[in-house]
């Protein structure tokens, strides 16, 4: 199979030196080397081969307990490369453990003022990273898009405020150099699932990234775009399901809430899930996010404004921080009987 490849298991407590061997041995053969290390065991991901890998090459090196064949098309995000759930550190935030995580605050930033309205209200509601666009991807060339820079500068003032690292999406390869400086997660938006130049410049970032599922991907197209991210050497991903285009009409886009446990099964990173984009109305946010955390998404995108009906980007489908507050005390009571926290 053209491009299919190896994985190279390490034995439970192998040493770092019998590690080093293997990848030393991959690379004498011009292929990439990927150790991923797991609680039980450290498995060594190779990549970059046209025709099959040579198991055998592998397999009597000393501290290798098997070599596995991986089929899928995905390789480094899938649960074959690594068993357990990876954590991503997000500004010390911890995004895939037991604890939910809610990133929250408005589609984009529009002035200090506003921003630090909004993430003072997520702050005392339990939020616990901030959002906000500083470059925004508008569907019309004259609708508000983002105040750049100088709204990297006003997110970092906010976190600074209140604490809350940031998130804010790049749309290209300037934006994304901005955005690495001052954010302490860089986002991918639908849009640019796909902008394969972009995920590689990501995958060099030295922060974690948000990638959000394009609004017609596949599973399998989303998974590989993660890829492309992972095979650059970022393994600090987080997925984000934010609806996709259907014949429904009665919302923007539907919410595909079975795509979480897809991926749960399929791979090993974490999975959020913005019901403000999935859904386009303000009403709709409470119910999908209740839904969201039941079906074991990792945690929430939510859009919040303290003036929604006079925000400069999708205005209908933010809530308020009033409304923040109360769909965040609701949560903390769905989360413990699925065992989670909040
Ligand atoms: C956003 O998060 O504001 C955004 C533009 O999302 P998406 O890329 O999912 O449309
Ligand atoms: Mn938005």
């Amino acid at each position: 199979m053209e491009g299919a490849t190896v994985l190279v298991v390490m034995q439970q407590g192998a040493a770092e030196t019998e590690v080093q061997a293997v990848v030393a041995a991959v690379e004498a053969r011009g292929l990439k080397a990927h150790a991923i290390p797991g609680s039980e065991r450290t498995a060594i991901g190779v990549t970059g081969n046209r025709g099959a890998v040579e198991a055998s090459a592998f397999e009597s090196l000393p501290g290798v307990l098997e070599v596995i064949r991986v089929t899928h098309a995905y390789k480094l995000v899938s649960r074959e490369a690594k068993a357990e759930d990876t954590v991503v550190d997000v500004g010390g935030v911890k995004v895939g453990g037991n604890r939910l995580v809610v990133v929250a605050g408005p589609c984009a930033v529009e002035s200090l003022e506003q921003t630090l309205a909004v993430a003072e209200g997520v702050k005392a509601a339990g939020g616990h990273l901030l959002r906000g666009g500083a470059y925004k991807p508008r569907t019309s060339p004259y609708s508000f898009q983002g105040l750049g820079e100088e709204g990297l500068k006003i997110l970092a003032q906010a976190r600074e405020k209140t604490g809350l690292p940031v998130v804010t999406e790049a749309v290209d390869l300037e934006s994304l150099d901005l955005v690495e400086e001052y954010a302490d997660a860089i986002q991918i938006g639908a849009r640019n699932m796909q902008n394969f130049s972009l995920l590689r410049r990501a995958g060099r970032a030295r922060k974690p990234v948000l990638l959000k599922r394009g609004m017609s991907a596949t599973l399998e197209e989303f998974l590989m775009s993660a890829e492309y991210i992972l095979s650059e050497g970022n393994y600090q991903v987080i997925l984000c399901e934010r609806g996709v285009r259907t014949f429904s009409d009665f919302s923007r886009n539907t919410l595909d809430l079975a795509v979480v446990p897809a991926v749960k099964r399929l791979s090993h990173l974490p999975i959020l899930v913005d019901p403000s984009h999935g859904t386009g109305r303000r009403e709709k946010v409470r119910p999908l996010s209740r839904a969201a955390v039941a079906v074991g998404a990792d945690g929430l995108l939510v859009e919040v404004h303290n003036d929604p009906d006079r925000a400069l980007s999708d205005g209908p489908q933010s809530i308020t921080p009033e409304m923040f507050a109360s769909l965040i005390g609701e949560l903390s009571q769905i989360a413990p009987v699925l065992g989670r926290e909040l």
